[in-house]
């Protein structure tokens, strides 16, 4: 039987959502729902759906739903669809507020229901193929540029971009933050533009982390350091690079892992822990730890921390 799925926001990213589940083995697309109809018709006219001006009367015609609207909006459209018993897939970040995660995480895991997060990154082949590679990393440095788009400018840039590089940081550290340094500035829009944060992990590493959405050029790296060796990580063109002390000389391989679209193999994930009851590895827990990661930063840049 196949798993019903919804897309609500269908506007830059959830066109994508909505091309990917129509095409995906176990799914039905029941519909796309945006608070803009005319382009709800539109993406529904081009996969073959129901098109919904309001996002709650497409909640009752799907199993799971998929969350691609602002990020301001994210509470209150995920926890309708989970007070409907719904599973669902939410974009980064999860919310723009700690305590509307864990109120998330709280609604979903009471009701036993699948709560999984759109961080990206954890699905680019680059990222996997580090993986084996990676071994007492002491210092990391990741870096997130984009020229200005004027999309995801609701919220600060830590919570837009800097949350992809602190969610795979944390994932590969592992050991709790002890201390932070932040800096950063607003320009163009109000919220924070760009943004530089220093991390001290419990076990030693630390990690610097650029994100800026004021850039000439695109650009998405993370260098790790660690033992004898360092790797480079382009998440654009999904290569590692391997740098390593040989004998006296530094040698360097590259690693070409075959390109895919991560968001494909996000979606299949989500509907594979959807059959499956699986738990997601970017959870709602994952993504609220990374949250409030993001909202230390963003308060130190602010002047607003405690
Ligand atoms: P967007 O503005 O292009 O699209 C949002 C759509 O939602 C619009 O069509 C809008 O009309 C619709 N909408 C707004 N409020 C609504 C409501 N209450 N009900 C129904 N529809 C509503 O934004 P976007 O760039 O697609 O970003 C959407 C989300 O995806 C954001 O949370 C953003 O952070 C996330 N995102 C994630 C990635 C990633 O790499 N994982 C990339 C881009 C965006």
């Amino acid at each position: 039987m196949s798993v019903r799925v919804g897309v609500i926001g269908v506007g830059y990213l959830g066109q994508h959502h909505a091309r990917i589940f129509s095409g995906l083995e176990g799914v039905e697309l029941a519909g796309v729902a945006d608070s803009d109809i005319k382009r709800a018709e539109e993406i529904s006219a081009s996969y073959g759906c129901r098109a919904f001006n309001e996002y709650c009367d497409l909640i009752g015609a799907a199993d799971a739903l998929s969350i691609v609207t602002p990020t301001t909006t994210h509470y209150k459209v995920a926890l309708e669809c989970l007070m409907a018993g719904k599973d669902i897939f939410i974009e980064k970040p999860i919310t723009q507020d700690l305590d509307e995660a864990k109120a998330l995480v709280a609604a979903a895991d009471s009701r036993g229901l699948i709560l999984q997060v759109g961080h990206l990154e954890r699905y680019n082949p680059a990222v996997a193929a580090a993986a084996g590679m990676i071994d007492e990393p002491r210092f990391l440095e990741a870096e997130r540029l984009s020229p200005f788009l004027g999309r995801g400018t609701d919220v600060d840039v830590t919570l837009d971009l800097m949350i992809h590089d602190i969610d795979i940081i944390l994932s590969i550290v592992k050991s709790p933050v002890k201390d932070f340094r932040a800096t950063g500035e607003t320009i163009m829009t109000g919220n924070i533009d760009v943004a530089k944060a220093w991390l001290e992990f419990e076990n030693g590493c630390k990690a610097l982390v650029t994100a800026s959405r004021l850039s000439k050029e695109k650009k998405r790296k993370l260098k790790i350091f660690q033992r004898d060796s360092y790797l480079s990580v382009d998440y654009q063109t999904q290569e590692v690079g391997r740098y390593f002390k040989h004998g006296s000389d530094i040698s360097y391989t590259v690693l070409k892992p075959e390109q895919r679209e991560p968001l494909r193999d996000e979606l299949k994930d989500f509907i594979h822990n959807v059959v499956t009851r699986k738990r997601p590895k970017v959870s709602g827990t994952e993504a609220a730890a990374a949250l409030e990661i993001v909202l230390r930063v963003t308060a130190l840049i602010k002047g607003t921390a405690a």
